[in-house]
């Protein structure tokens, strides 16, 4: 009987591992015995990175992909189950789903990311998602002014993009409770920049301040430290953008920490359980979770997976630990800033020509739907 490893989640870190412990369980002149279940709760892949360009722009056909090719090459080794994953029994090694079905497990790799909102929360079914993507354009496309709460990467990104789409046929406001846009993970001559070509495109900056919806076409917004005055801005359309909360609520929750990831070794397994690993924005890693950390930590999870499902009980897993923070922001289609840390030069930026070349004309997209097989 081959060993059955179940991955949850079909996002960049579930696919890539799903697909990297089928090619490895069917390479010519393999001796692992596995088999794999990718689990996964939407119709399709997709590379969130694009969620905002295709928020003002469709181009869903750049990074939108069914699950149909990943296992295609032999299908008795890999199988896509549809589904949401609600409970876990690490005792008897299954897996509940929503329908009531049970999985079981030998080996299961949670990847089930994070829990977003608009526009990075879209639905399960292929066409609700196009909706979904073509009734939010319709919505910013109505919108006179538009307000993001939450300036990190994600709303950074997002007021950019619109104003850079629209320019000034909306006033974009994006209000931060930092004094810079994203964190402190990032040295200030970077975010300083940032903020100077957000200005560049026409986004107007709130710093130091708390912006709440209130659901009537109005944010509140209050500024750090409750001495200056509120203020109250219009908004055709708001976006929340705050920082998302794992998406492990199935999980035991010995298995989570205080703020509910999935708490994990250096070796990617789940702490009081080999034979469990999480990967991606899941876990308890800290680091600043990003697609782009996907390579070792992939690679991490598939190596230890593959070494005791072989029965190599002496096997020395990797490892893996938080590097220094790098990022690459695309401020709409034609401004781009990045931020690298280099030896003995420390963080250093990346201009925009070079940022547009690494992401490709379009956003990395032609690489992540390689994680299904296109
Ligand atoms: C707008 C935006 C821009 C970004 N830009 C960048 C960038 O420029 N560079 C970068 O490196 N990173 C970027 N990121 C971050 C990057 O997208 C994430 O780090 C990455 O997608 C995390 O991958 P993941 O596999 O952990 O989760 P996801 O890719 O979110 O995948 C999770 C998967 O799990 C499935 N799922 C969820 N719950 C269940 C369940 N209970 N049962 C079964 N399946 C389930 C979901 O349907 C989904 O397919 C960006 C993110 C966003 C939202």
């Amino acid at each position: 009987m081959p060993k059955e490893v179940i991955v949850l989640g079909g996002g960049v870190y579930g696919a890539n591992i799903a697909k990297g412990l089928f090619d490895a369980a069917t390479a010519a002149g393999k001796t692992l015995d596995l088999h794999v279940t990718l689990v996964t709760s939407r119709d399709d892949f997709l590379f969130p990175p694009v969620n905002i360009r295709n928020s003002v722009d469709d181009v869903a056909s750049w990074y939108i992909r069914p699950y149909d090719k990943i296992f295609a090459s032999k299908p008795s080794a890999g199988k896509v189950v549809k589904g949401t994953a609600v409970a876990i029994d690490k005792t008897a090694k299954t897996v509940r789903l929503e329908t009531g079905a049970s999985l079981r497990y030998d080996f299961l790799v949670i990847a089930t990311g994070q829990i977003w909102s608009a526009p990075n929360n879209p639905p399960n079914d292929h066409d609700a998602v196009l909706r979904y993507f073509a009734d939010l354009r319709a919505k910013i496309s109505a919108a006179k002014s538009v307000v993001v709460i939450g300036g990190g990467s994600v709303g950074t990104e997002l007021a950019a993009e619109i104003k850079d789409h629209y320019g000034d046929a909306k006033r974009v406001t994006l209000v931060h409770s930092e004094r810079l846009p994203l964190t402190d993970a990032y040295v200030d001559k970077f975010r300083n920049k940032v903020r100077a070509l957000g200005e560049e495109l026409g986004v107007e900056f709130i710093f130091d301040a708390r912006g709440e919806d209130r659901g009537d076409g109005t944010v509140l917004v209050t500024p750090n430290g409750g001495k200056a005055q509120q203020e109250v801005l219009a908004a055709d359309a708001v976006f929340v953008c705050l920082s998302p909360a794992p998406n492990a609520a199935f999980a035991p929750p010995e298995w989570r920490d205080a703020a509910g990831r999935v708490r994990v070794r250096d070796t990617l397994q789940v702490h009081g359980d080999d034979a469990v690993f999480a990967a991606g924005d899941v876990n308890s890693v800290p680091e600043t979770k990003q697609a782009a950390k996907a390579a070792k930590a992939v690679a991490t999870v598939i190596a230890n997976v593959t070494a005791l499902a072989a029965g190599d009980t002496n096997a020395r897993l990797r490892t893996y630990g938080p590097g220094m923070e790098a990022i690459a922001l695309s401020l709409g289609t034609k401004k781009a800033i990045g931020v690298v840390p280099l030896p003995f030069f420390g963080p250093t930026l990346l201009p925009g020509f070079v940022v547009r070349k690494i992401k490709g004309p379009d956003l990395f997209s032609s690489k992540a739907i390689q994680a299904v097989g296109y």
